[in-house]
């Protein structure tokens, strides 16, 4: 069931020459599942088209931000209504101040927030403020969790650093990855040896407190518990980087599905709603080290963006609307069930789960519950399903090391589409 893709073949030709890989971020490219990206020429609601007329149902939704789907009316409105306002002002507006509201008020933890432009810029900021903060170096960080790229964060990064098989990037100086020390999630023990090898020179534990660039891990009872136990006995910060999982696997974030009170949270994402946005915050006491109420730099000229602010407040406003949240959990549950049903069924080895709006598959035919269960997992068989799976108008993330994510408009026929593929194409799978 070949796709034309004349159209997409020839312009990624030309983006080969003109962007390395042909892209413009790693995890867009198919270097883990063989072929090229298609390119695409619109979204709506569920689906991506592309340039040559092909429809998929998406499940990347912009690697999370889209909850309410592509182009949804009430974003392309505020939007709109914002781009004739002014596009940026470098200058305080209360778009700003609508967009705090409502993420303080689902998430009070984060006591005072500052906006930026990107995960990236909220991850190297907060370990800034952390060693400002404590006077420390060191920082403990998980094998397959990604916290953006600044340099002390690319050590045993999960997402496309994992995809392409590059542990550790060239570039980043020795001396800086020399003081990111990695442990492996969901074992308390491996935290417990580095602080006990560095007493009084760790800053901060920053986690994914549920990995998304690992494929979908999630947290052992009392993992996030004894992080936040150890973090308090040795003085550290507790950084949950809820880049993906604000909004996602709860409206309040993991540290309201799980109650854990992290010192300092990231934001990025959702809270966006598919415009260039990030945040962090957390503690009042820590937060008002940040200039200029106090001594450590921050700064950025699309800081607060008030286009990037509209898409976030129509975006997050809709999610959190009656039980919006509640039937788009329950859109990713039946995904990962039914990944567990066909696995039964026909004796593919298959790991599924989601938490909240958030699900992951491993060709794996053990529990996945560490990092190096995860990377145990059938790449070949990906590769398989993946490609089948988009021939048929269906679109995962071309990676096994990431999650999948769901809209509220994946409901009704794009999840019937979805679910009949699933079955049909790991139906032939197992047949072979
Ligand atoms: N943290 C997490 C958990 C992420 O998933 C990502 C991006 N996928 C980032 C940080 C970096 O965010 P950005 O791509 O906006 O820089």
């Amino acid at each position: 069931m070949a796709r034309v893709t004349a159209r997409s073949e020839e312009l990624f030709q030309e983006a080969l020459r003109r962007f390395p890989g042909g892209v413009n971020s790693p995890v867009r490219a198919f270097k883990a599942v063989g072929g090229d990206p298609f390119i695409v020429a619109r979204g709506e609601g569920p689906y991506l088209f592309d340039v040559d007329g092909n429809r998929y149902v998406d499940y990347i939704m912009s690697w999370g931000p889209l909850v309410l789907g592509h182009a949804h009316p009430k974003v392309v409105a505020a939007v709109t209504r914002q781009l004739q306002l002014g596009t940026s002002y470098g200058a305080p507006a209360e778009p700003e101040l609508e967009l705090a509201r409502i993420i303080q008020e689902a998430m009070p933890n984060l006591e005072k927030i500052r906006f930026v432009s990107s995960g990236t810029e909220a991850g190297m900021s907060v370990l800034r403020l952390a060693r400002a903060f404590t006077g420390r170096t060191k920082i403990i960080k998980f094998h397959g969790c990604y916290h953006g790229h600044a340099d002390a964060l690319l050590v045993k990064a999960g997402s496309g650093v994992l995809t392409l098989g590059l542990p550790d990037s060239p570039g980043v100086p020795a001396d800086v990855a020399g003081n990111t020390l990695t442990a492996h999630y969901n074992d308390l023990d491996s935290v417990a040896r580095l602080f006990e090898e560095n007493r009084g020179q760790i800053a901060a534990v920053i986690v994914e407190p549920v990995p998304g660039n690992a494929g979908l891990l999630t947290p052992r009872a009392g993992f996030l518990e004894g992080l936040r136990e150890i973090s308090d006995q040795e003085g550290a910060l507790l950084i949950f980087d809820e880049v993906m999982t604000g909004f996602r696997v709860h409206p309040g974030g993991a540290q309201t599905l799980y109650q854990v009170r992290p010192d300092l949270t990231m934001l990025a994402k959702v809270i966006g709603g598919g415009l260039p946005v990030g945040a962090f915050g957390g503690r009042k006491d820590i937060m008002s080290m940040i200039a200029p109420e106090g001594p450590v730099y921050q700064a950025g000229t699309l800081s607060g963006n008030p286009l990037a602010m509209a898409g976030g407040i129509a975006t997050v406003s809709g999610w959190l609307e009656g039980d919006t949240f509640a039937r788009a959990e329950r859109i990713a549950k039946r995904i990962a069930e039914e990944f567990r049903e066909l696995s039964l069924e026909l004796g593919i080895p298959l790991q599924a789960a989601s938490v909240g709006t958030m699900f992951g598959f491993f060709f794996n035919d053990a529990p996945v519950v560490t990092f190096a269960d995860a990377q145990r997992s059938d790449l070949a068989r990906f590769r398989t399903f993946f490609s089948r799976c988009l021939d048929r108008g269906v679109y995962f993330a071309p990676s096994q090391f990431e999650a999948g994510f769901v809209s509220i408009t994946h409901e009704g026929e794009a999840l019937e589409h979805t679910l009949r593929v699933m079955k049909d194409v790991l139906h032939e799978m197992s047949q072979e």
